[in-house]
């Protein structure tokens, strides 16, 4: 299918079938099993992957102007697919071996395969070269043992990416290795899905490896080492569409506070007409199109570095990332405010998507994290120049 018609397609699909859907997918706290069918139907499992596997190969900059359209809707629609698509199916493409592509990747595309990211842990957040899981060679095996934390999808997923220490005597990121871990491998576990602020419906659950073996032939790549920069590749494949996912939510954010400042009235006035609530819009839109720039503009250099074969541009990725998830707060922020005591009741978008944007300030790298990486980069280039 062409981009253009994808995209068409996407925007009907948001409209029509994903924010009508919205409340009772809160209420149930789960998408309705129909709903992830017409996900796969329509290809948004695919959008990353090679056509020789089965995907669209939509470039970054294609694939952040989709995420524009369907984070309209609730931002729970997309981390259905989101693991799949960036962290697992990204560092499979740039690192797995031809064998494990073609066991992975059709699949995945398909929406068959939901690949989950394992690399948090309860010691290791922030500092996730910290990690403790270990995976032991043993005879033509690994023995994998560690606990896991907030991975999402593990419920659903076919397949885990687990970063976990091969060298045991290792520190740091060095002796970490990715492998992939089938669910339903014996010493494999799932925890309970945690009641979260937001985001109801998704699941981030704890993950336990209990001497879980798995063959040789699950080490990403068939090298020890390296699982960090697998991960990363991932990472920064999810970083530019978490960029984008706050700019779909600004967008709607912005379409329901107008909607409402636009039919309350007090003082005899519509609150839109107000100029202290124009500022709140104005602010709001002028936000969102700067992360909207720059999120483009990232993805745009993300593509020219694939094309070229040179390093991703991981200090734009994460500006876009870091000022995208503050950006869409704020937005949500003011949106309670124009809806006064309204805001503060269950039952509307509003309300909802405040609670469901906090996330995006704490995961992919928190904000914090975002900014010391982006100095430290800033900074050794001007030592540089
Ligand atoms: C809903 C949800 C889904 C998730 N999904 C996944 C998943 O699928 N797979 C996965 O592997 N992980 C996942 N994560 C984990 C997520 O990436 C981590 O929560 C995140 O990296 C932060 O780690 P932490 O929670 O341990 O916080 P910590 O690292 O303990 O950080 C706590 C606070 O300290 C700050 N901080 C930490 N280090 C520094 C520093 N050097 N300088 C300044 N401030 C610092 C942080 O910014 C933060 O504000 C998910 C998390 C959530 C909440």
């Amino acid at each position: 299918m062409s981009f253009d018609a994808s995209l068409e397609q996407v925007r009907r699909f948001t409209r029509e079938v994903l924010i009508p859907a919205e409340q009772k997918l809160e209420d149930e706290a789960e998408v309705p099993a129909a709903i992830i069918q017409q996900m796969k139907d329509i290809g948004l499992f695919a959008i990353s992957i090679p056509e020789a596997y089965g995907g669209l190969e939509f470039t970054q900059e294609q694939q952040v102007l989709l995420t524009f359209e369907f984070t309209q809707a609730s931002a729970v629609y997309r981390s259905i697919f989101s693991t799949t698509i960036g962290l697992c199916s990204q560092a499979l493409l740039d690192f797995g071996t031809d064998e494990q592509k073609e066991t992975y990747l059709p699949g995945m595309a398909a929406g068959d395969i939901i690949g989950a990211f394992a690399l948090t842990e309860p010691e290791a957040g922030s500092d996730a070269a910290s990690l403790t899981t270990k995976a032991i060679r043993d005879g033509d095996s690994y023995v994998i043992n560690g606990t896991k934390r907030y991975i999402t999808n593990a419920p659903y997923a076919q397949v885990f990416l687990v970063m976990a220490r091969t060298d045991p005597d290792s520190t740091g990121g060095s002796g970490i290795s990715a492998l992939l871990v089938d669910s339903g491998t014996p010493g494999l576990t799932v925890g309970p899905i945690p009641k979260m602020l937001g985001q109801t419906g998704s699941a981030s659950t704890e993950v336990y490896f209990d001497d879980c073996r798995v063959p040789a032939s699950a080490l990403v790549g068939g090298q020890e080492g390296g699982g960090l920069r697998a991960a990363l590749r991932g990472i920064n494949h999810a970083r530019t569409h978490v960029a984008a996912t706050c700019v779909g939510q600004a967008m709607r954010l912005i379409d329901e506070m107008t909607d409402f400042a636009i039919q309350r009235e007090q003082f005899g006035t519509p609150l839109a007409d107000m100029p202290s609530i124009q500022n709140m819009i104005a602010d709001s839109y002028a936000e969102t199109q700067a992360t909207r720039a720059m999120t483009l503009e990232a993805a745009r250099a993300f593509d020219r570095a694939v094309a070229e074969g040179t390093p991703l541009p991981t200090t734009e990725i994460a500006a876009a990332k870091y000022f995208g998830s503050e950006m869409v707060s704020r937005v949500a922020d003011r949106a309670v405010q124009i809806m006064g005591g309204a805001g503060f009741m269950e039952g509307n978008p509003i309300t909802r998507m405040y609670r469901d944007t906090r996330l995006f300030r704490i995961f992919e790298g928190a904000s914090q994290v975002q900014q010391r990486n982006i100095a430290r980069d800033v900074v050794a280039r001007r030592r540089r120049a």
